[in-house]
């Protein structure tokens, strides 16, 4: 008897293992999807083995599979053999994880092509029915009759357009195909979301450290060897030029690459210009994308017509063949960081994906992650490194601080814009430049207090504050959970009238700003203005000189390219300094970094103004010298003397549950669990309540595992992961945490 073992989206262990009936032998195999039985469900699932040997199965009692979708493997076996890897290492249910590879159409049509032999597994919107021309086998009546009459008349149709016409088309086209009268075909052409012209570019003269950055990857490219660097380059210092060269490359030898951006709609410079340089071969893989557009861009990168995938952290799964070179742009960046579902790291995952498909891997940064820097320090990453800015005359602007406990508040009382960056600004504007403002809050107010009884307004189900928001008619906000409600008139603990805004948002910088400058043209970037591609809109705006002063949230500080702009302030360092996260530090660092390597990129200087209560602090002050490596010393020394990563691994158990004791419980029990298995050097700490005590109305309990060894903790999150647990509790496992949250 021939087995299969197959890969079911269920978020349930393992595989599961069918019987292979004898008239689907020659079709199932590795990598193709079948559709099989899950209790009373049917489900595709992907065929991970195929054989006859697997002693511990009571074979009586295996289902067997039902039918085979694809002719070919949906999935090329090196992404499949990457996706069991990635299951592995998170503990992930590896049903789940092929999901992660496969568009959302791809599945639904699947289902739809069995419901309809004879269709291949495409679209149902890019499924086109042609007449043949033959006369049908068999004598038609009803509506095959008059398909077959539209279809001769008005030439191939989309199936879901006929279907609209004839309730019963699915049926009548089925007979017609049987009939011969009709054929099926895939229509889809490659959209392009990033539409316009591509103006082809002239490639720039390289810098002395860009040729040697790009003649190092390009040979190891050339010699098909798996190397990973860490490609360091201070803000404006070219690195898109090195990718692009080192893309180039890989597809002039035939093979494809995947360049990852933390948001593509925020880097359409980085689009542009490899589309400048590659022409339209290019897939961008990007949120505003509909279902099908997606799909047809799945399909050329399966069929080998596009051998280049640009996206967010999603796109490390496209289908490119040969896969020769990843570029992960900006590495540092946690967008990489999937916090749902599959809890993956996309840069760590690069790196193995790289590694296992023979290819080059690039992580770029200006401000490269600690992990990173150490896996430089000790040899697993090459270190290439661009010094300065690749512009001529172009230098890194000047960084002043402003103690905040030191300088009166600048206009209307508001403490956000000192004096200090009134001037600033008002010389900015004076000269007709550009300004960048940055604030991580977005909203009105962060909080509405009671002065009467000190309560906080919070979330009905989060234990976090409402956020005012004037912008959305008034109303307070959960950031966590989206609920939202008027804003009260009187406090909702003591009734009294005495509720009072506390803190700045963007929204109430915004119209400071506006007010203190009646002549300018002041704008906000942030996600109540602008999600996805509308944040690409402003940011032209910004780039049209159409916006004086904009202010925005860490969506302004991501590598954006914009020369007029040429002070930068960062009104509160503090905010994420404060966050019980082991990683407040770097991130304050990098986003400080970031945000003012905005300034200055054109021909006049840049300024920037850093506003912080804690001036003393080594993230903001070598920041405001942009001493990367100082920073880095302090920081892994830091890290070294308290056992955290990269000297340390981590994984998070998190359980949440209605009832607050039966998350605590089981919290306990687990925790318990862990403990008792036999792995020495694996540190349990906890259970504790996690920081954000409540989320969604769900009360969240968690504990932390700290290992020196990745087999061991691996043995103890298995421990934990096939312990039965209480049907009222959720548990999450999240290895390699990025948000301690
Ligand atoms: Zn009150
Ligand atoms: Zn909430």
């Amino acid at each position: 008897m021939l087995l299969a073992r197959v890969a079911v989206p269920v978020p349930l262990g393992q595989a599961f293992t069918y019987e292979v009936p004898a008239p689907l032998t020659a079709g199932v195999r590795r990598g193709a999807r079948v559709l099989c039985s899950l209790g009373a469900r049917k489900v595709l699932g992907v065929v991970l083995d195929v054989g006859d040997r697997e002693p511990e199965i009571d074979r009586a009692r295996l289902k067997p599979l039902l039918a085979v979708v694809d002719p070919e493997p949906v999935l090329p076996e090196e992404l499949l053999g990457f996706l069991q890897e990635l299951a592995r290492y998170y503990i992930a249910p590896v049903g789940e994880v092929m999901q992660l590879a496969l568009p959302a159409v791809e599945r639904s049509a699947a289902k739809a092509a069995l419901e309809l032999p004879g269709l291949r597994a495409v679209g149902k919107l890019v499924q086109v029915a042609v007449a043949t021309g033959a006369e049908p086998s068999k004598p038609l009546r009803g509506a095959a009759v008059e398909v077959l009459a539209e279809l001769r008349a008005a030439g191939p149709t989309s199936v879901a357009e006929l279907e609209q016409r004839w309730p019963s088309a699915r049926g009548a086209l089925k007979r017609l195909r049987e009939a011969g009268a009709v054929e099926f075909e895939q229509r889809g052409k490659l959209p392009d979301p990033f539409a316009g012209e591509v103006v082809p570019d002239v490639a720039p003269e390289l810098t002395l450290p860009q040729s040697v950055a790009v003649r190092g990857l390009v040979r190891a490219i050339e010699g098909g060897e798996r190397r990973a660097f860490l490609l360091e380059g201070v803000t404006a210092s070219g690195k898109t030029e090195v990718y692009v060269r080192a893309a180039e490359r890989a597809l002039s030898l035939g093979r494809g690459a995947i360049v990852l951006v933390p948001e593509i709609a925020l880097t359409p410079q980085l689009v542009a210009r490899f589309r400048a340089r590659l022409g339209s071969r290019i897939a961008v893989l990007h949120s505003a994308l509909g279902e099908v557009e997606r799909h047809a861009m799945w399909r050329s990168l399966r069929s080998g017509e596009v051998k280049i995938a640009i996206g967010a952290r999603s796109a490390l799964f496209a289908p490119v063949l040969d896969l020769g070179l990843i570029c992960v742009d900006e590495e540092h960046d946690g967008s990489f960081k999937q916090e749902e579902g599959v809890r993956y790291h996309a840069r760590d995952m690069a790196l193995l994906r790289a590694h296992r498909a023979n290819a080059v891997c690039v992580l770029g940064s200006a401000t490269p992650s600690v992990t990173s820097v150490e896996l430089a320090r000790t040899g697993k990453l090459e270190h290439l490194t661009l010094p300065a800015r690749a512009r001529a005359n172009t230098k890194l602007p000047e960084v002043e601080i402003v103690d905040l406990r030191r300088t009166g508040p600048g206009p209307g009382g508001e403490r956000l814009i000192s004096v200090a960056l009134y001037r600033a600004l008002e010389d900015t504007l004076a000269r007709k430049e550009q300004a960048i403002l940055f604030l991580n809050r977005r909203g009105f107010s962060p909080s509405l207090v009671c002065e009467a009884c000190g309560k906080i307004t919070e979330c009905p189900s989060c234990s976090v504050a409402l956020t005012l928001h004037r912008a959305r008619a008034e109303r307070l906000v959960c950031h966590y959970c989206d609920y939202s409600r008027p804003v009260p008139d009187a406090c909702p603990n003591c009734g009294e009238p005495s509720l009072v805004e506390e803190g700045s948002g963007t929204e109430r910088i915004e119209s400071i700003v506006a007010a203190a400058f009646p002549g300018a043209r002041v704008a906000r970037l942030d996600r109540d203005v602008a999600a996805g591609a509308k944040s690409a809109r402003v940011l032209d705006r910004m780039r049209r000189r159409e916006i004086d002063v904009l202010v925005g949230t860490q969506m302004v500080t991501k590598g954006h390219d914009l020369p007029e702009v040429t002070l930068v302030g960062v009104l509160n360092a503090d905010a994420a300094l404060s966050l019980p996260d082991f990683r407040a530090a770097e991130r304050t660092f990098q986003l400080i970094v970031q945000v003012a390597g905005r300034a200055g990129r054109g021909d006049a200087p840049g300024r920037v103004l850093i506003q912080t209560r804690q001036p003393e602090h080594p993230a903001i002050r070598l920041a405001a010298t942009h001493d990367v490596t100082a920073f880095l010393e302090v920081e892994l020394q830091a890290r070294h003397e308290l056992r955290y990563p990269p000297f340390s691994r981590l994984a998070l158990v998190r359980l949440d549950a209605v009832d607050e004791d039966d998350a605590r419980l089981e919290a306990e029990r687990l925790a318990g669990i862990a403990r008792r298995v036999e792995a020495e050097g694996v540190e349990v700490l906890g259970p504790a309540p996690a920081p954000l005590a409540r989320l969604r109305g769900r009360y969240r309990y968690r504990f932390l595992l700290r290992a020196s060894d990745r087999t061991r903790l691996r043995l103890v999150l298995l421990g934990v992961a096939r312990a039965p647990l209480d049907r009222r509790v959720r548990l999450a496992i999240d290895v390699d945490p990025v948000s301690m949250l």
